[in-house]
């Protein structure tokens, strides 16, 4: 019988991840069966624990649960640690692995897919949700210079700069006056068509900029555009966060570029 994994979200329709991963194991010869599951937003645990009574051995975990994924882990990796939430979950003699592969699928998708060399590159961060808590660490180890976080309430900035010493906050005001090679969107402003108060020279020459949301352009990725930069969506983090959480299940590390390829021709 095939190996079960399964995504949680509320809502998961829409999931990418069913897609990836059989992409990932029809690759690599992996026998395994992947689902989208329908959490309820007060019935995640026991979701998650009725699967693993079907012999469920690992699971993706996206929108809302990601922190409650972290506080139900029995074991943590670091880097799980580090992002305060997790979107992978291993499940092995009774215990619950989190992990979060998000930041290292952004620094690949950077590194990797896009050619960015990212050592001394002066970073922005915009927004202090979950999604950039769980970048910085991985962006400060591959090496850029400044890492500044800046987000609309300016007070969330502050307290995730405080947890991450390298970074500084910032709200969106005081950015006026400053330039950074690497611009990276992880608000959720494109999901709503909101377009960012940026100022005017913000993408200092050949900069690029990361929108973490895919399948949509959005303002952020038009405002960039203007102003000269080099512009990328978040597809390519998506695929790369799947197939690290793949090799965590698998041993496996599969060649995403083929399954990337795939999506964007879809
Ligand atoms: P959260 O809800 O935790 O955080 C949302 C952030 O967006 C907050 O900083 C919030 O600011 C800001 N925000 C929302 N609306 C606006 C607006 N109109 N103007 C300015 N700022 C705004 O979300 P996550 O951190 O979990 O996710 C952020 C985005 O990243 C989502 O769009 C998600 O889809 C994407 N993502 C993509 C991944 C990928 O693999 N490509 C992986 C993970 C996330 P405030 O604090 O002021 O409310």
């Amino acid at each position: 019988m095939s190996d079960r994994y399964a995504v949680f979200g509320n809502p998961v329709g829409h999931s990418r991840s069913p897609r990836i991963h059989s992409l990932f194991a029809a690759q690599t010869g992996q026998d395994i069966r992947y689902e989208a599951i329908l959490a309820p937003v007060d019935g995640f645990a026991a979701a998650v624990a009725a699967f693993v009574a079907v012999g469920g051995r690992g699971a993706n975990v996206t929108v809302p649960f990601k922190e409650e994924a972290f506080r139900l882990a029995t074991e943590l990796t670091p880097r799980a640690r580090s992002a305060g939430a997790v979107n992978t979950l291993g499940f092995e003699c009774g215990a619950i692995l989190g992990d979060n592969t998000d930041g290292a699928g952004l620094v690949r998708d950077l590194a990797a897919n896009l050619g960015i060399d990212l050592r001394g590159r002066r970073t922005l961060i915009l927004g202090a949700g979950g999604a950039a808590r769980g970048v910085i660490d991985p962006l400060l180890e591959s090496g850029v210079s400044v890492l500044t976080i800046a987000n609309r309430t300016a007070g969330r900035a502050a307290d995730l700069a405080a947890g991450f010493p390298g970074t500084t906050a910032s709200g969106f005001a005081e950015l006026a006056g400053r330039c950074f090679d690497l611009v990276i969107n992880a608000t959720s402003a494109g999901l709503s068509d909101a377009e960012l108060p940026l100022p005017a020279g913000l993408f200092a020459e050949g900069a690029v900029a990361y929108e973490m949301l895919y399948g949509r352009n959005t303002p952020f990725m038009a405002q960039a555009r203007n102003a000269g930069a080099v512009v990328a969506d978040g597809l390519g983090m998506l695929v790369e966060q799947a197939a690290e959480a793949f090799y965590v299940w698998r041993g496996v590390r599969p060649d995403t570029g083929p399954v990337l390829a795939e999506l964007r021709r879809a």
